[in-house]
């Protein structure tokens, strides 16, 4: 019956025409495409049933036939066309993404420099102390010999805190603790290392927490020329050059005789250089040989034993080795700085 062939074009068109619409992918585009219009699909299956109709049917039925496929042909290659068009207008159409960067964590310069200084100490056979940040004003300034009416006790200098208590100004009350607590007896040689704080109006070299570096060596025969030993050991190990010193007379409340270290300049090796402002030296610290009334605030009997000391910033060792020209940075949180120790 000629009206059931045209009932199943009209179905088959409405069902194709449907599906194509849902077609969302490109696979799914070609598994429509074989399903009605594949060798074996149902349009070419419906054609081939045209050729048993009755002739008179079979002409009208057959352009039927072919105008559904001539016209589902038509609408999967416009839909090929729309996903072709989205590949090729993708990029455009959709910002491309960046990838994402991977970047591992790393240590901050100065945590380099002071492990380093650690090798270095440690080296030379000395033991780490540690001390408290917020320190009492008994072991930052009174058993060092600093005076109430000395400078470094005044208001500008120092962030007190409540009860007397103090931000250490200086890495030498830990020693004092560290052998009073432990009851050394000398001979005995100590470092310590860590945060230090000072009131101060901060500009490229100086800001309000910076890092010192701090040792004393105690014994019956000790003199300067362990202390060059011992100092010079350190910076050429720093700076992996060879280094001199050179010491000059000053005055520092915990050391007598006291005195400003200079080392001979690590950029220009003393040619003299913008660094070093042409003289060749820097001025990296201040030491002196133990005051006898420090000795005695550590129970050590000041007429048998001798002892250095010294203290210096770590940012100025860290500044040197890296050309970095303000000790801000230090601090800045500047990923851009911070990155290059990476
Ligand atoms: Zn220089």
């Amino acid at each position: 019956m000629p009206h059931k062939l045209t009932d199943s074009l009209s179905a088959l068109s409405l069902a194709a025409a449907q599906s194509l619409m849902q077609t969302a992918s490109l696979s799914n585009l070609e598994n429509w495409r074989i399903h009605y219009l594949g060798r074996k699909g149902e349009i070419p299956r419906l054609l081939r049933e045209v050729k048993n109709l009755p002739p008179a049917d079979r002409q009208i039925i057959g352009q039927q036939g072919n105008q559904l496929r001539h016209d589902l042909t038509a609408a999967y290659e416009k839909k090929l066309l729309s996903f072709s068009g989205q590949l090729a207008s993708a990029p455009a159409s959709r910002p491309a993404q960046s990838p994402v960067e991977v970047r591992p964590g790393h240590l901050h310069p100065l945590t380099l420099a002071g492990r380093d200084l650690q090798t270095i100490f440690y080296q030379l056979g000395f033991q780490l102390v540690e001390g408290p940040l917020v320190e009492e004003t008994k072991y930052n300034f009174d058993l060092l010999n600093i005076p109430l009416e000395h400078p470094a006790r005044a208001e500008t200098d120092t962030f007190h805190l409540p009860d007397g208590l103090v931000l250490r100004t200086h890495t030498s009350p830990v020693q004092l603790r560290s052998v009073l607590a432990n009851g050394l007896v000398p001979p005995f040689q100590v470092y310590s290392i860590g945060r230090t704080f000072r009131a101060e109006r901060t500009d490229a070299s100086h800001d309000h927490t910076f890092s010192q570096i701090e040792a004393l060596m105690v014994g019956d025969a000790i003199s300067i020329a362990d202390f060059k030993g011992v100092v010079e050991y350190v910076y050429s190990n720093f700076f992996r050059q060879s280094v001199a010193t050179r010491l000059r007379p000053s005055y520092f409340p915990f050391v007598e005789p006291g005195f400003e270290v200079d080392m001979s300049c690590v950029i220009c090796q003393q040619k003299g250089c913008r660094v070093c402002q042409q003289t060749g030296w820097l001025e990296m610290m201040g030491a002196g040989m133990v005051h006898p009334n420090v000795l005695r605030n550590m129970n050590i009997d000041h007429h048998k034993y001798q002892g250095f000391a010294f203290g210096g910033g770590i940012e100025r060792l860290a500044m040197l080795r890296h050309s970095i020209p303000d000790v801000r940075l230090f601090q800045s949180g500047d990923l851009k700085f911070l990155r290059q120790f990476s």
